[in-house]
């Protein structure tokens, strides 16, 4: 019997169920419009999130609204497109069908595109007290908490606590890490300081702590050394080789020493969440789902999964695939491509990535880019940084609006967004916390 969730109908011919709208949901998504498909997308929120700029909402250089796509616009007119907001809370794949918070349905193809989480490698203070950066609703918790910390900080006249609501430590020195980093210097030079003309910022001190011996470890040792030195030029502490080992609220606390801080920003790693119905032995390292070559998950019929859910080795990548936005983009479309051919049981053709380079930037005009013909560093590679990113935004609008606010804060040297917008709870009259986005 087919289960219902939300009155989608019965499909016609079949039903692809996509479970997640990041990159590779909402990739898959649009490519399957106006097929004779069924495409039932289901995703916890409702709307998609632009992940590579989520720095840039959190450093008040950015609103939400310009990085986050309501999926319901992006698929007006699309008949065979039913979108519904809800959780995926398990799979049985005996029935073919998936259980959310909303109720069960049955698929004919299952995509599980739900990405990765914050990984907190079981430091529960951390995961506690510490902000991460996986979904709009924690930029914007960030922006919103470093904000109120220098309100705070004007309200006290003990030098440890002003210490500490100024000092912000950033965990993680992948991009993520450098990116913040260099943006929060920024702000300190060219902003803060004009907002709090009564704070003495020379007690604001900015660390970046890296456990591995370099910064943007997955990029070239040209990238590495270039970023650590761009991130130190702007006065970031940046040390390699240092791990940090707890934080109550106020202190960080590393192996040898302890550092006053309030706002302590997780940027150190990333895991997948089990789906609840998945055989164990589909589960490799941080949960990502074992797949061929074709992203179809071993004897589970119609299941596939795709992006950074999703581990498969290829020959050139024998521990998986770097968890980024174009393996996700690539596996979508050679799915689509070998669609047909999985019905008609003919040859699909096999995942084979291709590696288009990486980017960071740091600050302005500083930025490091790898290509696999050269690599590149400072205002070129920010150009082409700021024209890559531009161009992947969707839709014009948000292109437009995110070009006026870098070209202002450009010539201004100064970010607009400083605002404290905390939505309330209607009766409560409560805070949301917008953690839980
Ligand atoms: C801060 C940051 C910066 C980054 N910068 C870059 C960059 O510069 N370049 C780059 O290439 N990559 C970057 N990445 C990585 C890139 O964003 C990911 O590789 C990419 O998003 C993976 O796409 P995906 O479709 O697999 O998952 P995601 O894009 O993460 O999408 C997963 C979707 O699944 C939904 N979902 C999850 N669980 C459930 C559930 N149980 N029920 C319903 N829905 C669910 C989520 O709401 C989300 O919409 C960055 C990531 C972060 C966090």
């Amino acid at each position: 019997m087919d289960q219902q969730i939300g009155n989608i109908s019965k499909p016609k011919y079949k039903r692809i169920i996509i479970i997640g709208g990041g990159f590779a949901g909402l990739k898959l998504t649009r490519k399957l419009s106006n097929t004779k498909y069924q495409v039932v997308l289901i995703d916890k929120n409702n709307f998609h999130q632009f992940q590579p700029l989520f720095y840039q909402v959190a450093t008040a250089s950015l609103e939400p609204s310009a990085i986050s796509f309501p999926f319901r616009r992006v698929f007006q007119n699309k008949k065979n497109v039913h979108f519904r907001i809800a959780r995926l809370q398990g799979v049985d794949t005996d029935l073919k069908l998936i259980k959310t918070d909303i109720g069960e349905l049955n698929y004919d193809y299952l995509m599980i595109c739900t990405g990765a989480n914050t990984n907190y490698f079981g430091l529960e203070n951390i995961e506690e007290n510490a902000l991460p950066m996986k979904s709009t609703g924690e930029a914007l918790t960030i922006r919103n908490t470093i904000l109120e910390n220098y309100e705070k900080a004007l309200n006290t006249d003990d030098k440890q606590e002003q210490e500490a609501l100024l000092n912000i430590v950033i965990v993680g020195g992948g991009p993520t890490g450098v990116e913040l980093a260099g943006a929060i210097a920024e702000m300190k030079k060219y902003v803060l300081p004009k907002d709090y003309p009564e704070l003495d910022f020379n007690l604001m001190k900015i660390y970046l702590f890296e456990a591995s011996p370099r910064v943007l470890s997955t990029m070239s040792e040209f990238s590495s050394r270039k970023s650590h030195h761009y991130l130190e030029n702007l006065m970031v502490t940046v040390r390699t080789n240092t791990a940090v080992k707890d934080f109550d609220g106020s202190t960080v606390f590393l192996e040898n020493e302890t550092i006053p801080s309030k706002t302590l920003l997780w940027a150190a790693g990333i895991s997948s969440k089990r789906i609840p119905g998945l055989p164990e032995n589909i589960f490799a390292r941080n949960n990502r789902i074992k797949v061929d070559g074709y992203n179809r998950t071993d004897g589970l019929d119609g299941v596939f999964a795709l992006g950074d859910v999703a581990y498969m080795e290829e020959e050139a990548y024998p521990k998986g695939h770097p968890q980024v936005a174009q393996v996700a983009l690539q596996q979508a479309s050679n799915f689509v491509k070998n669609l047909s051919r999985f019905e008609k049981n003919n040859t699909p053709d096999k995942f084979k990535y291709k590696d288009l380079g990486s980017l960071a930037t740091v600050g302005r005009n500083l930025a490091v880019a790898d290509f696999p013909f050269i690599k590149l560093g400072g205002l070129v590679a920010w150009m082409l940084w700021l024209f890559i990113h531009l161009m992947s935004i969707l839709g014009v609008k948000n292109r437009l609006n995110i070009f006026i606010n870098w070209a202002w804060n450009y010539l201004t040297y100064d970010q607009t967004l400083r605002l404290l917008l905390k939505p309330k709870v209607k009766d409560k009259n409560k805070e949301i916390n917008t953690k839980a986005v």
